[in-house]
């Protein structure tokens, strides 16, 4: 059957090999992974919405010292589409033997809470970190029981060994046309469609649990991924009565557009409300960053910036730059 790869069997030991001949570091080293198609999306919004969705990761990556990987090609002719990050994540890892961590994120979700870090310490024992709830996935097999959209890989032979059965599922063209049936049979609230990742994951884990399930953890203490429709609307709110740095219901981390595809080719929601979200997520996102410079949109709508007061406590040399563009001053 289909094959990512060669088999690479002793990964932790070669691992192992390379990095005790290399300098070690303190903190683990975690790569962002994400990416978008090679080709222009159709409608010319679609292309300055990647845009934002990559300066929102670049901004979070820099913030916090993390690496980033951008995509933009497929390195499988059969892994194509929402596929493509399994064996991108595979040769990331088998190249990158000082990362510890990838954590994939998809171009449709945005950072929305630039002080929150991912608590990775909390994940030791742990190979895969998604969000999602134990009893929607084991019990309730629901195909939304965790999201794809967002997750955590270790770099490790557990990881290689859990792509190359993941890959199995996702050929293009009869397979995935096929396993798309046996997904939508098998998992709750599944509509009618070709293989996704997503399911694939799912089905993998009720069908094998006692070989996967012990090393995923399922996390929803904070939005690793967060449902946009549930988030959007409350932006303003959080913005008067509460700070970011929670990641959760307080602030949340991230919101992801599930359904709204930033091209615009086969959203579930209506363009124009994707197109409108997405913009306001990363400008609510944005604000966390201009903040830092002393600035802030005029609103979440809006591209135009004007000026806070706040900022220059923290930067004293900077006390005076307000009263020197008073034409700038909110
Ligand atoms: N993706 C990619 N290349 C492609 C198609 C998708 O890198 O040709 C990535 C992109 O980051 C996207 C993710 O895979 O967000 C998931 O794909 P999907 O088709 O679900 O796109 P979405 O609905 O998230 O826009």
């Amino acid at each position: 059957y289909y094959s990512l790869g060669p088999k690479v069997a002793d990964w932790d030991v070669q691992m192992r090999a390379w990095r005790s001949l290399h300098e070690p570091h303190q903190e683990p080293r975690i790569l962002i992974v994400t990416g978008s198609s090679s080709t222009p999306c159709n409608n010319p919004v679609g292309d300055h919405l990647l845009l934002k969705s990559i300066k929102n990761k670049m901004d979070y990556a820099r913030l916090h010292d993390l690496q980033l990987y951008y995509s933009m090609v497929e390195l499988d002719n059969q892994l194509v589409g929402f596929w493509s990050k399994l064996p991108l994540l595979r040769k990331l890892m088998l190249t990158h033997p000082d990362i510890e961590f990838l954590w994939w994120i998809d171009s449709a979700a945005i950072f929305t809470d630039m002080a929150f870090e991912v608590p990775i310490g909390k994940y030791e024992g742990f190979n895969l970190i998604l969000h999602g709830w134990e009893h929607e996935v084991y019990e309730k097999k629901a195909w939304v029981g965790l999201n794809t959209g967002s997750f955590i890989l270790r770099n490790c032979q557990w990881s290689l060994d859990l792509l190359d059965a993941w890959a199995t599922m996702g050929p293009k063209g009869k397979v995935r046309q096929d396993m798309g049936s046996i997904l939508s049979e098998a998992l709750d609230g599944r509509p009618p469609f070709e293989a996704d990742d997503q399911s694939a994951l799912i089905y993998l884990l009720i069908t094998q649990r006692e070989v996967w399930g012990n090393k995923v953890f399922l996390e929803n203490a904070y939005y690793l991924h967060g449902y946009w429709a549930s988030i959007v609307e409350r932006y303003e709110d959080l913005m008067r009565f509460s700070n970011n740095g929670y990641g959760d219901d307080r602030w949340p981390f991230v919101t992801h557009f599930v359904g709204c595809e930033p091209c615009g080719n086969h959203a579930d929601y209506s363009k124009q409300r994707c197109l409108r979200e997405m913009e306001r997520a990363f400008n609510f996102g944005d604000n966390q960053v201009l903040e830092i410079y002393g600035f802030t949109h005029e609103s979440l709508s809006s591209s135009t910036v004007k000026r806070t007061e706040r900022h220059s406590a923290h930067y004293p040399w900077l006390s005076n730059d307000n009263q020197m563009h008073p034409n700038l001053t909110s």
